[in-house]
Formats: structure tokens, sequence, C-alpha cells
């Protein structure tokens, strides 16, 4: 994979140092992702690679031995690894986005927390939040979870099926959101593999197939209090509501897809000459039109995502404000992928539809990105509220 210095969002030597690291990474895992795609299976050989090489905790909080990446940085890193194998960005884009985000907010104890980023750091252990369900849909609704937490003696059991639950092959640790037992509100709880803990393994699914996104079955599975990370009677602490930037991991994935499509549609552009022609298909208007508005989607994609990532940096008492810039950052890059995907397939023909090239995946792929959160609907309408609202 060629390296991408000349990246104009790529700001300074810290931010070359990251992107070369996952540049690296994303040629290995680029190697691997048609069978890892092909088999649904998981890519533990790329996990043990983005380990080694200390990836897992890159937005780990330095004082407990991280590397403190910033949101800007994080993406730049995620976009990369995207270009190399999606399923392997979206899923460990839940633990380095979850990572940043217990960082900025601190909602956990801060013991715990403490505890958990020195495992990171030294044995590169994996986290994600659990809370999608049958049921409930897309936690983003507001549905009640029917995952039940009853209160047992020094804690909680708890009780019932989450699905879509990326990276499950691998997580030793994993957040449960759950309803609690004859009270009104939820609660995240920290949980650890162990007994009443399986994994059914029902992901098999048109794109994005490597993610490990697995139904999670806890049956009477004991937390001790300790290890609750959520209070209704807690005070929010000054940083709490952080807009959810973390959750910019998902546009920056889907971004890196598309940006490996543009590359191999130019390329092949460049390169296939058939006899009808006196040269390349890059030569071609039609062709150009095409890579034009490639250009187009992808520039304005990233300048969104990048522009409003770096205010979020900037400003931590004004990143809840920036919730509905977040969202549509996300929606943008997640729709501009898909046109990317498209039109380079347009470009290539009908050699785009073989199994031999990669775009059938990416195509396969990028189409996940609608349904992860934030949801389209829900971000035109916090962006027509909020219009809505302004003083005339
Ligand atoms: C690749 C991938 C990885 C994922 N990883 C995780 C993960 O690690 N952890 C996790 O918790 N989740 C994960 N998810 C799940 C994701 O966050 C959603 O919960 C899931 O995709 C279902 O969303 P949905 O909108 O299709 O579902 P549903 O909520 O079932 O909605 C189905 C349809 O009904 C509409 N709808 C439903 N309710 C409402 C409502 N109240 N108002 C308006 N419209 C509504 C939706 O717009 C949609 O059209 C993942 C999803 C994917 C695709």
């Amino acid at each position: 994979m060629p390296s991408r210095y000349s990246d104009a969002f790529v700001r300074n030597e810290r931010e070359e140092q990251i992107t070369a690291m996952a540049d690296r990474l994303a040629a290995g895992f680029a190697e691997r992702a048609a069978v890892h795609d092909e088999e649904g299976s998981f890519p533990f050989d790329n996990f043990e690679e983005l380990r080694k090489a200390g990836y897992l905790k890159l937005t780990v909080p330095q004082e407990y031995g991280g590397d403190g990446a910033s949101l800007y940085e994080t993406l730049l890193a995620q976009e990369r690894l995207g270009r190399g194998d999606g399923s392997t960005a979206l899923a460990v884009g839940w633990h380095i986005g979850l990572m940043l985000h217990y960082s900025r907010t601190r909602l956990w104890p801060e013991e715990l927390f403490a505890e958990f980023c020195r495992e990171v750091a030294r044995d590169g252990a994996l986290i994600n939040v659990f809370a999608s369900e049958p049921a409930t849909g897309s936690p983003t609704r507001g549905g009640r979870f029917e995952t039940k937490a009853v209160r047992a003696e020094g804690g909680w059991l708890i009780s019932g099926r989450k699905t879509y639950c990326t990276l499950s092959p691998i997580l030793r640790h994993f957040i449960v959101s759950a309803s609690l037992d004859g009270e009104e509100g939820t609660a995240d709880f920290l949980v650890r593999s162990g007994p009443g803990i399986q994994v059914e393994e029902t992901w098999n699914t048109l794109g994005m197939r490597a993610t490990g996104s697995h139904d999670l079955i806890l049956q009477d599975v004991f937390v001790p209090d300790r290890d609750r990370m959520t209070r209704a009677d807690r005070a929010p602490g000054p940083h709490e509501d952080d807009g959810n930037g973390w959750m910019l991991h998902i546009p920056a994935c889907y971004l890196g897809i598309a940006w490996a499509a543009r590359d191999f549609a130019i390329r092949y552009a460049r390169e296939y000459r058939p006899n009808s022609l006196p040269g390349p298909i890059a030569d071609l208007a039609h062709i150009q039109d095409k890579i034009g508005a490639i250009e187009e989607k992808l520039i304005t994609a990233r300048t969104l995502l990048y522009s409003v990532a770096d205010r979020w940096d900037r400003d931590p008492q004004g990143q809840s404000a920036l919730r509905n810039e977040l969202g549509l950052a996300k929606t943008v890059a997640v729709n501009n992928a898909i046109s990317v995907v498209d039109l380079a397939m347009r470009i290539v023909g009908g050699a785009s539809l073989s199994r031999k090239l990669p775009l059938e995946r990416w195509y396969r792929d990028v189409r996940a990105g609608l349904h992860n959160p934030p949801m389209e609907d829900a971000v035109r309408l916090g962006l027509a509220r909020r219009a809505l609202q302004e003083k005339p």
C-alpha cells in the first residue's frame, strides 16, 4: 500500500508517526481481508499485530501508560486501517473510540478505569459496549433494555441477550447496558468473561463479515457493585456529555474503505488500455468526470470530519454542543463513501463484480455504515429542531 504523507490532513510529526504505523498495519490487513471476509472469520492475526504495535493503547491516557491520542489523531489512524480492512478497523474502532470517550468523560470510577487502562497498555486488553438487543433495536432510539440486572449480595445478577456484539470472539471485558430490576433507570456494567456467558455465532452478514458481531447471552452473570459504571443517583461530572465525539471512528472507517476504492479505480483507469482506444481509459472524459466526482465526495467528507474533530479536541467545554455537527460528519461520510465505491465500480466496469477484485467487498462493507449510529433520520431531526428554534 503506498504511503500517503502528502495527505493534507496530516499536520505534524506526531501525526506522521501515527499514520505511518497505521499504514504499516493496514498493508498486512489488506493481504488477509479477502479470506476473513469469505470465511466470516474473526481476524485474530490482525489483532495480534495491533497489540504488538501498541495500537490498542493509542487513546489510553498517558498517565496510565497510553499514548493519549486526540480525536483527530485517532481518526487519521482509523481511516488508514479502514483502507486495509474495514472489518478490522470498525472492530478495533469501538475499543479505541471508547477508551477516548472514557478518558475524556471519566465515567468509570477512577480506580477501576486506571486498572483497566494499565491492562490495555500492558496486555492489550480490549473493550466494547453491548447495548443493542433483538427487541430494542438500536439503543439510540431510547427503548428499554430487556437485559435485566437484579440485586444480589454485594452486586448484581445480569441476564439477557445482546445482538451485534462486535469483537465478541476476542473480548474478555465488555460493558453491558441493562435495566435495573425494580427501578426506573438503566445502568452500564463492566462484565468479565466467565460463568454464565456464551457467545452464539450468529453473525453471517452481507458486509463487515469479519467483525465477529455475534450474539452474547448472559445468564445470571454476577457483577460486583464496584463494576457498576453508571449510576442515576450520581451528579454528572463536568465533561460527562462529550457529544459522542468518539463515535467518529465509524465514519473514519468507511472513508478509509472509500479511499481504498478510489485508489484502486484511479490505478485501474491509468493501466487499462482496451484495444478500441489509443491510450488508457483515464484519458476518457466520462472517466475523468467520475474521478472528479469521487474527489469531490471524498474531500468534502474528510474536510467536514477533520474540522469537527479539531473543534472537538480544542474545546472540551463545547463538546456537547457539537452533537449535531458530529452526527452530520458521520452521515455525510457514510453516504459519500457509498457513492465513492459505486463510482469506482462504474469506472472499472464489469470486472468490478469479480470476486477476484476487492471492489465487491468494499461495496458490501461500506453499506453497513448506514446501520451504525447515529442514524440519518435522527441527525436530520436534530438539525431541523435546532434550525426551528433559532430566533427569527
Ligand atoms: C457492523 C455493525 C456493528 C455493530 N456493532 C455494535 C456493537 O458493538 N454494539 C452495539 O450495541 N451495537 C452494534 N451495532 C448495532 C447498531 O448500533 C444498531 O443497533 C443496529 O444496526 C440496529 O439498528 P437499526 O436502526 O437497523 O434497528 P432497529 O432499531 O431495529 O430499526 C429498524 C428500522 O426501524 C426504524 N426505527 C426503529 N425504531 C425507531 C424509532 N424509535 N424511531 C424511528 N425509527 C425507528 C429504523 O430507522 C430502521 O429503519 C452494530 C451494527 C452493525 C451494522
